[in-house]
């Protein structure tokens, strides 16, 4: 079946600005960690994009490693790329990323000049694209001197390679250098990705006022826990499911979903009943309810999530009784 893109797809969409950069992302974005993978079914990869994409979300976050097997999801997303999404090149923000183990021997992983150039090559080959809109380091190197890791990310923005700089999973400290590196280079960083929801809050000890202060962004991960804040676990854990899955690479595992964070998602679900909102809804808004987020990246193995997902821009206000009950049950 051939795609013709939804007209209306800009019609109820929220776009913030990164920073003080001259881009604005999707408040929601979708990623493709999980899902995306070989071992997934590919029309219903395509489904899931087509439906973001309907709905106004621009932005795909993919990294060499995500599969399986690793570089799996960026040889999907190339496929889908060029069946459905090519037309809209100029409409969509592609990012990838490489800081994770990727192939074999001493040049495939961390942060080495060798390492990124050369994965961003392949990256590009497996999506098809010639350039990606934002490419990030992954994770920090504590052997490699930043000085390095940064000149690498801005060489392949004079290359044309990628249009934007990100890093993600830097500390506060981390990042302020990167920040000043990046800055001395010519190449200010665009975004910090990080994990964030109202069960992981570390973002809020210093990192949100560096980016702050300096004018970046930051997009969220794993807003939704991997599943455990919505419906999908409260009376047990579905066949279809990440838990169940057993695909490792940092997927939800069955033991993390202990009777006490169980309890605890219970009553978070309560409170969202209240605010007519499904669970997975009422924490998304909770993070995009700080004007610092730029986006969150959700995750789906289909598209009904998607469209469920998104309705969280339909109130992402809270009073002080809310906020304070969810702090109560859950940090
Ligand atoms: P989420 O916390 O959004 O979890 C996604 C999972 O939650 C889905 O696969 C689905 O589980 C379930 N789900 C999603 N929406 C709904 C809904 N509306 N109702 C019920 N269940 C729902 O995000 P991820 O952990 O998947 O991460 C999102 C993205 O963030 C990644 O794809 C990646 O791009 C990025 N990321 C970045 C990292 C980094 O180090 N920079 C690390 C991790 C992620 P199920 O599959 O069981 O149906």
């Amino acid at each position: 079946m051939s795609y013709t893109a939804d007209t209306n797809r800009y019609d109820s969409m929220q776009y913030r600005r990164s920073g003080r950069s001259g881009l604005k992302l999707p408040a929601v974005s979708l990623g493709l960690w999980h899902n995306f993978g070989a071992i997934d079914d590919y029309e219903k990869c395509r489904t899931i994009i087509q439906t973001a994409f309907d709905n106004g979300i621009t932005h795909f976050d993919l990294a060499n490693n995500y599969g399986p097997p690793p570089g799996g999801a960026e040889e999907t997303f190339g496929k889908i790329f060029k069946q459905d999404l090519k037309p809209h090149r100029d409409e969509i923000i592609v990012s990838s990323k490489a800081g994770y183990g990727m192939w074999q021997g001493p040049y495939g992983d961390w942060g080495s000049k060798k390492y990124i150039v050369a994965s961003l090559d392949q990256s590009l080959k497996r999506m098809g694209l010639e350039y990606v809109d934002i490419f990030y380091h992954h994770r920090p190197d504590p052997e490699t001197p930043l000085e390095e890791t940064m000149a690498a990310l801005d060489l392949m923005v004079r290359q044309g390679k990628a249009l934007y700089i990100g890093i993600s999973n830097y500390s506060s400290t981390e990042t302020q250098k990167a920040i000043e590196v990046l800055n001395a280079l010519g190449t200010p960083l665009l975004i910090h990705q990080a994990k964030y929801s109202v069960l992981v809050r570390w973002v809020e000890e210093g990192l949100l006022d560096v980016l702050e202060k300096n004018g970046v962004g930051c997009i969220a991960f794993s807003s939704l826990a991997q599943g455990v804040l919505t419906n999908k676990y409260l009376t047990g854990i579905p066949a279809e499911s990440r838990a169940a899955s057993e695909r490792g690479n940092g997927a939800l595992e069955k033991n993390a979903l202990t009777e006490d964070i169980l309890n605890r998602v219970r009553k978070f679900n309560e409170i969202a009943q209240q605010r007519g909102q499904s669970m997975a809804q009422m924490a998304l808004s909770w993070v995009l309810k700080d004007p610092r987020m730029t986006s969150l990246i959700i995750g789906a193995s289909r598209p009904e999530q998607v469209t469920d997902s998104i309705q969280c821009l339909k109130n992402y206000s809270f009073t002080n009784d809310e906020l304070e009950a969810i702090e109560t049950i859950l940090k």
